[in-house]
């Protein structure tokens, strides 16, 4: 059966002229599955009832199933997201003053093999498809509108006011899923989130990053993590098959009809590994072409990950590095500590199919 939930507006105009109805049918209910968050064919009551039927028996808006739904001492909320046979994906919603920002997967597991993440360590079984990353956001929105603390607020009012692709996987490898999601969160008829509040966080697929800035230019960050290729080759292998150089260019090139945009630059603070005095300075050499901001994260350990958080001190003096040279620099506080919902502990269920044993790090310390 075919599930709506597939389908940016475009795809659905071009589905119901399929069935000689109206294409604008689309943006009708485009807005009752997503902006009302409505899974009932039934409730459609602007739908002639013919269409209804007619939809009911040939197709389906069917989010994925929850398996479990934790909530952290501090309002951070973690779903597990069923992804057929074993294997699950993680959702993380953290609320904050002026904003909710929910965090979605886009793979179940990741090929990508970044040393310190526990995504990557667990290998990779498929790509999510649209109605499972969209489903994601349709998930959490339905969930916290259940919420007697959210519940009150009127449908006009976004709890979730952003959307981060820096859960598990890499989107970029999923491109054409996660591009038409995305589409469906800008969507007027659907999430009407502006592009400065969807960011696609990437390790550095470059093709696929001038691909991006084509087809849908959200705000871009970059899991840069190492100042240099011979560290980087390392700790994000991806870096071995598109170097630094190519990655700062394409960076770049995304920002050149926005100029207004900045790329946020993530570096993940692993302890005696990239987080000297001189490893900053080496980074504010690399992006001295780059309009960018920095967002610190300190490593979230996860078991037999071989790495250690840096220290407070360390981190502190990295940050007063990149400052000094008149970066805009922001370290990420960890939120969800209690229910494991940090960046780079999302590990859902992952049946890998990549076969991959645990492979062991080996890493010289500087
Ligand atoms: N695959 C994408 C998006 C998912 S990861 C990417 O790599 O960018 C989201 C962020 O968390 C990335 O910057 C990633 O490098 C970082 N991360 C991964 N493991 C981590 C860990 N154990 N501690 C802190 N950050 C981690
Ligand atoms: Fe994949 Fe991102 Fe984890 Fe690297 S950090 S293994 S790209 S999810």
């Amino acid at each position: 059966m075919i599930n709506l939930l597939d389908f940016n507006q475009a795809q659905l105009a071009e589905y119901f002229v399929g069935l000689g109805e109206k294409p604008f049918r689309a943006k009708q209910l485009m807005r009752w599955m997503h902006h009302f968050g409505v899974n009932d064919f039934e409730q459609m009551t602007d739908i002639a009832k013919s269409l209804r039927e007619k939809l009911a028996a040939t197709t389906t808006i069917a989010p994925p199933n929850v398996q479990l739904e934790q909530i952290s001492n501090d309002g951070t909320r973690k779903w597990l997201v069923g992804a057929g046979t074993g294997n699950g994906v993680e959702t993380v919603f953290i609320p904050e003053d002026d904003r909710g920002t929910l965090c979605i997967s886009s793979q179940v597991g990741c090929a990508l093999e970044c040393t310190f993440c526990s995504t990557g360590r667990q290998g990779f079984n498929r790509n999510l498809s649209v109605s499972e990353i969209i489903g994601q956001l349709w998930l959490a929105n339905h969930s916290l509108r259940q919420d007697p603390d959210y519940g009150m607020l009127p449908m006009s009012e976004r709890i979730i006011s952003n959307v981060v692709m820096m859960g598990m996987g890499e989107p970029l490898t999923n491109y054409d899923n996660v591009v038409t999601a995305m589409q469906i969160m800008l969507d007027d008829s659907a999430y009407g989130l502006s592009r400065r509040r969807v960011t696609l966080s990437t390790s550095g697929v470059v093709p696929a990053m001038d691909r991006l800035k084509e087809d849908c230019p959200v705000a871009l960050a970059v899991s840069l993590h190492a100042p240099n290729d011979a560290l980087r080759d390392v700790i994000v292998p991806i870096n071995k098959k598109y170097p630094l150089k190519e990655l700062m260019a394409a960076c770049q090139r995304y920002l050149v009809k926005a100029p207004r945009d900045f790329v946020t630059f993530e570096y993940v603070m692993l302890d005696g590994v990239n987080d000297s005095f001189d490893h900053a300075k080496e980074l504010i050499n690399l992006v001295k072409d780059v309009p960018c901001k920095f967002n610190l994260i300190p490593f979230n350990p996860f078991p037999n990950s071989g790495y250690d958080t840096s220290r407070p001190d360390d981190i502190r003096r990295f940050r007063d590095v990149l400052m000094q040279a008149g970066h805009i620099v922001t370290t990420r506080k960890t939120r969800g500590d209690d229910i494991d919902a940090a960046c780079g502990q999302l590990a859902g269920q992952v049946q890998d199919k990549t076969k991959r044993t645990t492979r062991p790090i080996v890493l010289e310390r500087s």
